[in-house]
């Protein structure tokens, strides 16, 4: 799955174009992720013009990410 940094993300759409599985959505707010759905590829981070996407690979939901608990 991927982790993106919200407060810079320009809403630009551009991940949600590359995904692949459709697992990255945009609503009026924000861009959402569904882990379930990530096959980690990287195309979203590769395509963010601001680098705001971190990918983790093999991570399935959000409690696993570093840092949450
Ligand atoms: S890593 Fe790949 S599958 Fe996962 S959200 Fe990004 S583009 Fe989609
Ligand atoms: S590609 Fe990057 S800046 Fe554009 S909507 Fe996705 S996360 Fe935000």
């Amino acid at each position: 799955m991927i982790r993106i940094r919200h407060e810079d993300c320009i809403m630009c759409g551009t991940c949600t174009m590359v995904c692949p599985v459709k697992a990255l959505g945009l609503t009026a707010s924000r861009i959402e992720h569904y882990p379930e759905k990530c096959v980690d590829c990287a195309q979203c981070v590769n395509n963010c013009p601001v680098k705001v996407i971190t990918l983790y690979k093999g991570v399935k939901s959000e409690k696993d990410l570093p840092g949450s608990r």
